[in-house]
């Protein structure tokens, strides 16, 4: 450890040599991780692309952005004094709300003195003499350091779409992930929006309200619920603070971490009537319970799937008035719950709206190119003044992909994974020592802060038994790296979702190589994933190799 340095004198440039740690990130990961490296006595050096903290929720500022799960289950839950002083006024937090809050979070632990701002990595090369990481940024200073901390978020590496003339389109056009800072103005124009998934489920109705005319241009439909979203009184969210440790112990006793637990019944031995009124009622109430909390083989039988994807349907149907619209908006070739399930507020009747256009690129209009004017299609060019590529992530992988990262023996992590990621538990992978990875691939997710949390606190036992012991590095072993790459692959095989092409299954066309399906999480039961993280870190973490 870097002992010579105490927290209040370390080094403040990224040309200094040995921080005990770099956290790439500043997102919820990068900052509870730089809070436990602390705690640990660690000095620590975050670099973040971004001019501020927050990740997903600093770049993701396009209108309708928030929480689709619920806010008071989806903060950090390590300091009760938090917990306490911290009021969601939501119970789906907009985006500038969760900012807000993990700007709170920064101040009020002082975090940002570690962190380095429009720092973007470009390579993390592991130095096998020296025993450390040499990290480079953009600009091309280099910074050392023992550990290299991957804080770099599932759904950060942004992708474009793949579609010719992009470069020639004169006004405007944004992907959500990089939204500007100052609202765009969208009174009186003509909007064409790329996508339809949960970002762009999110933003056409906010869109559709403002502009003269909106036009979807949608390749694949998503299935979406509602959202039900609401303020959050000053005694309901007294009643939430007094029930917070019951809240995150139900949430940790859940599959996925969230506050919804799967119906034990089999769809089809509930009766039909019963069935249908269970289903009227989940879809009348907030958050993900209409996928989360429903029949426990939706997600797994394809008779049961068939079942819900027909009462959704229905539900589209009743919700669109143009019965043809409502088709198209309804997908044909996956189940209700194999994608990740977008909750919306009000988006199907933005298609009843006669500023919105819904035009099917894949059965009536493919996209030929993008021109100055807006979007040409097979039909005919569609005029816009502003256009939205809402295409989405390169997901799990994407992030780690576009950083040179070299382990063991100059391998590069990208070409190590091309096939499939090889790690244990989603923390370290195999060949590249002292890597520790927040929510890697192959990893338990779901409630994203509630892994994340769970990650770093198993990440920063391994650092302390280390400590102890005088260990300066760490890595996989092959046998449990095999055996855990078998256990993930294994858990993701009767899953509907995993027969689905999404960012999910590692499935993104836009970019190149990435058009198989692949592994990328962890798909189990997440009791199961803490009970067996728990047993790694009581048997003194044999799995791992120390020196
Ligand atoms: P996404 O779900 O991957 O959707 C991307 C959309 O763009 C899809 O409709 C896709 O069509 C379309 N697309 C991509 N490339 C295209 C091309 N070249 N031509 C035409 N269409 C193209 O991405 P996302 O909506 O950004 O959501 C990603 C994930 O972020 C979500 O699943 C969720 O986990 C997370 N998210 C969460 C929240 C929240 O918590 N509230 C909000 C937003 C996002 P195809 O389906 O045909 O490929």
């Amino acid at each position: 450890m870097n002992d010579a340095l105490t927290i209040m004198d370390r080094p403040r440039t990224a040309n200094s040599t040995g921080f005990d740690a770099i956290i790439i990130g500043a997102g919820i990961s990068g900052i509870f991780m730089l809070y436990r490296l602390r705690e640990l006595g660690m000095t620590a050096r975050v670099f973040e692309t971004g001019s501020d903290v927050g990740g997903t929720w600093y770049w993701n500022r396009y209108p309708g952005a928030r929480f689709d799960s619920e806010s008071w289950t989806y903060g950090y839950s390590f300091s009760k004094e938090l917990m306490q002083e911290w009021d969601w006024k939501e119970h789906f937090s907009p985006q500038p709300d969760t900012l807000e809050y993990l700007n709170h979070v920064a101040d009020k632990f002082d975090l940002r003195r570690d962190m380095q701002f429009h720092s973007t990595v470009t390579a993390a090369h592991w130095d096998d003499t020296a025993n450390q990481w040499i990290v480079t940024l953009e600009s091309g200073e280099q910074a050392r350091s023992r550990f290299l901390c991957t804080a770099v978020g599932i759904l950060s590496a942004h992708t474009m779409p793949a579609i010719p003339g992009a470069e020639s389109f004169l006004g405007p056009a944004y992907h959500p992930a990089r939204w500007p800072h100052t609202p765009v103005d969208f009174s009186g124009k003509r909007v064409g929006i790329i996508g339809t998934g949960a970002t762009a489920i999110q933003a056409i109705p906010e869109i559709a309200k403002q502009a003269k005319q909106l036009t979807v241009f949608q390749r694949r439909p998503n299935w979406a619920a509602p959202l039900h979203n609401s303020k959050i009184s000053k005694d309901e969210m007294l009643a939430i603070k007094a029930r917070y440790d019951e809240i995150y112990a139900h949430c940790a006793s859940t599959p996925m971490w969230f506050i919804h637990q799967a119906d034990p019944r089999k769809t089809l031995d509930v009766p039909p009537d019963e069935r249908e009124a269970f289903w009227e009622r989940l879809y009348a109430e907030p958050g993900f319970g209409i996928w989360l909390g429903n029949f426990r083989d939706i997600g797994v039988n394809e008779a049961a799937n068939a079942a819900i994807s027909e009462f959704i349907a229905r539900k589209i149907r009743q919700r669109v008035k143009n019965p043809q619209v409502a088709e198209k908006l309804i997908p044909k070739d996956h189940g209700f719950g194999s994608r990740r399930v977008p909750l919306e507020s009000g988006y199907f009747e933005a298609f009843n709206r006669d500023n919105v256009l819904l035009v099917d690129t894949l059965h009536d209009e493919p996209i030929e190119r993008i021109t100055s004017r807006g979007i040409l299609t097979s039909k005919q060019e569609h005029e816009c003044d502003i256009l939205i590529y809402a295409t989405g992530f390169d997901g799990v992988t994407g992030a780690f992909d576009r950083i040179d990262i070299r382990g063991a023996n100059g391998v590069r992590l990208k070409d190590a994974w091309a096939e499939s990621p090889r790690t244990y538990l989603g923390m370290l992978a195999e060949g590249f020592p002292n890597m520790l990875m927040v929510l890697g691939p192959h990893t338990a997710r779901g409630n994203i802060p509630q892994a994340i949390e769970h990650s770093v606190d198993f990440q920063a036992g391994i650092l302390s038994f280390m400590q102890e012991h005088g260990y300066t590095c760490v890595e996989t072993r092959s046998e449990h790296v095999s055996e855990w790459t078998e256990t993930v692959i294994k858990a993701a095989e009767k899953l509907l979702s995993s027969k689905v092409d999404s960012w999910q299954t590692g499935v993104n066309r836009n970019v190149k190589g990435r058009s198989v399906r692949r592994v990328l999480g962890y798909n189990g039961h997440g009791v199961y994933f803490r009970q067996k993280t728990d047993e790694v870190a009581k048997g003194g973490y044999q799995e791992f190799a120390f020196r």
